[in-house]
């Protein structure tokens, strides 16, 4: 008899979700984690401080460039201690809530490193050194990710830092250099250069915000550059020069050619986040691994080896905290015998700068590639009443429809609230809706989200306001 049907190796979004729901379930669960909090990389030093950050740097770019227009006259004097301390009660209050949740649902925490040391044999090694066996029926792996590293560059998280030393800088940075023009690299970069730095993003590709839709993309390097962000873009960063003060920077065309040298004070390596299974013992105890280092499972999480499963970025698929948490919840409902799913095609991707973007389904940019027949609705920000009201007017929503059965393939919005108005587009995906199901929903007024309805008639044409 095992002492747990379930143990689950580290506590984010993916980890601790899986056990709540696996308790509720009836199971007896464990959680194994060796954070001195619970709640992974997105409570602690990801999705939550991250966008405490960016909340209190709009405010004050709001404060210094926007109330006035309103007449509001306000001083602005920017306390970064204070700021920090913000950011750092909002991650204690989400850490604190898990852990209230574990021990309300009666889950047991092991405060260590976990190691995998058998079929369902877990070895905690606890903070003082000392060791544990935990037997189990079933173990599962979510630990999580870390963020990827540039060869010859060493993050020391002050001056060269990975996100989790740039959402706690001592002080704003004079000149910011962000490599790396992906989610993170723009948020970060959209905090400093609001508290006052001159950010530089160097990027690889010839594109920002990779993967998202191209059309998004561009009209996103407009309104990023318009707000002081300047972008290098098909250029590499090859090495740092910190001798001397200050860091220079040699940057390279991506396509070869004369190198140059930028200088920051700060630089920040965002450059993608890689799965995290150091000190494991995954190929002792067999648990295969793919080219990219992600743990390999089948369609219901389990691995190479029968009761051992894995969820979250430590497996394959977008690097979110909510695909981590239906992961962790779908797959406690399959150890449960019931028909725990994801549906992959309807995860939502959100940008959280000003203006946001937010993601559903399918790029126009896919579907062209797949040859899928599409029509294509789109309504911008400056025919919509409450965005002209409120002076929020960047931005846009776009839908992309099957072009003959209707059927909603993939929506995008840029837009001031763009994370909080993609969710009925992910609802309507789910139930596999149509546009002429949106146009035909009746949206309040004035609210953003007419725009949503506004691009579903424009689908087929017959958009009012624009
Ligand atoms: C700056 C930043 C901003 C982000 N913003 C967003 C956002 O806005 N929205 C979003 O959806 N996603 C965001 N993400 C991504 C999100 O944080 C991750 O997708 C999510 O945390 C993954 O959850 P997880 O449970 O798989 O792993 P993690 O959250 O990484 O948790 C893994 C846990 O396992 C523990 N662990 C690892 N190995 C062991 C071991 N051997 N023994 C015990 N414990 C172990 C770790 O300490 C960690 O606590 C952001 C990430 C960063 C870095």
């Amino acid at each position: 008899m095992s002492a747990y049907d379930l143990i689950v190796i580290g506590t984010g979004p993916g980890g601790y979700v899986c056990a709540i729901r696996a308790s509720q379930l009836g199971m007896k669960v464990g959680v194994v984690e060796k954070r001195a909090t619970h709640g992974g990389t997105c409570l602690n030093v990801g999705c939550i401080p991250s966008k405490a950050m960016l909340h209190a740097s709009e405010r004050y770019d709001e404060a210094q460039h926007s109330l006035g227009a309103m007449g509001i006259a306000v001083e602005t004097e920017l306390d970064l201690q204070k700021m920090m301390a913000f950011k750092d009660e909002g991650v204690k209050g989400n850490v604190d809530g898990v852990a209230f949740l574990l021990r309300k649902n009666k889950i047991e925490h092991f405060h260590g490193t976990g190691r995998i040391v058998g079929p369902g044999k877990v070895a905690v090694t606890f903070i003082n050194g000392e060791t544990q066996e935990i037997d189990a029926k079933h173990v599962v792996i979510a630990t999580g990710s870390a963020p990827a590293q540039l060869p010859g560059i060493e993050i020391d998280e002050k001056s060269i830092v990975s996100s989790t030393g740039a959402l706690s800088l001592a002080q704003v940075p004079k000149r910011l250099l962000v490599v790396g023009a992906g989610i993170i690299g723009l948020e970060l970069g959209s905090v400093w250069r609001r508290l006052g730095a001159e950010v530089t993003v160097v990027e690889f590709l010839d594109h920002i915000l990779p993967g998202l839709d191209g059309e998004v993309a561009r009209q996103m390097q407009k309104i990023l550059t318009k707000q002081g962000l300047k972008f290098k873009l098909g250029h590499k960063v090859t090495g740092i020069d910190a001798s001397g003060g200050g860091h220079k920077v040699a940057v390279e065309p991506a396509a070869g050619g004369a190198q140059e040298t930028v200088e920051a004070d700060v630089v920040l390596i965002a450059i993608g986040r890689v799965p995290y299974t150091a000190g494991l013992g995954l190929a002792e105890a067999g648990v295969a691994l793919d080219n990219r280092g992600r743990v390999i499972v089948d369609e219901h999480f389990q691995t190479s080896v029968a009761g051992i499963y894995a969820i979250g970025d430590v497996i394959a698929g977008p690097m979110l905290a909510h695909k981590a948490e239906d992961e962790g919840m779908a797959l406690a409902e399959i150890l449960a015998g019931q028909a725990g799913h994801v549906n992959y095609d309807v995860i939502p991707n959100v940008v959280y700068t000003f203006p946001e973007v937010a993601s559903v389904g399918k790029a126009e940019d896919e579907l062209k590639a797949a040859g899928i027949a599409y029509k294509a609705g789109k309504f911008p920000f400056t025919a919509n009443g409450r965005a002209k009201a409120n002076q929020t007017t960047d931005g846009f929503v776009k839908i992309l429809a099957d072009a003959k059965t209707d059927r909603v393939l993939g929506v995008h919005i840029v837009a001031a609230n763009a994370s909080e108005m993609i969710a009925e587009a992910a609802v309507l995906m789910e139930f596999g809706g149509s546009a002429e199901d949106l146009a035909r929903t009746c949206h309040a007024h004035p609210t953003l989200t007419e725009a949503v309805k506004e691009a579903a008639l424009a689908v087929d044409r017959r958009a009012i306001h624009f």
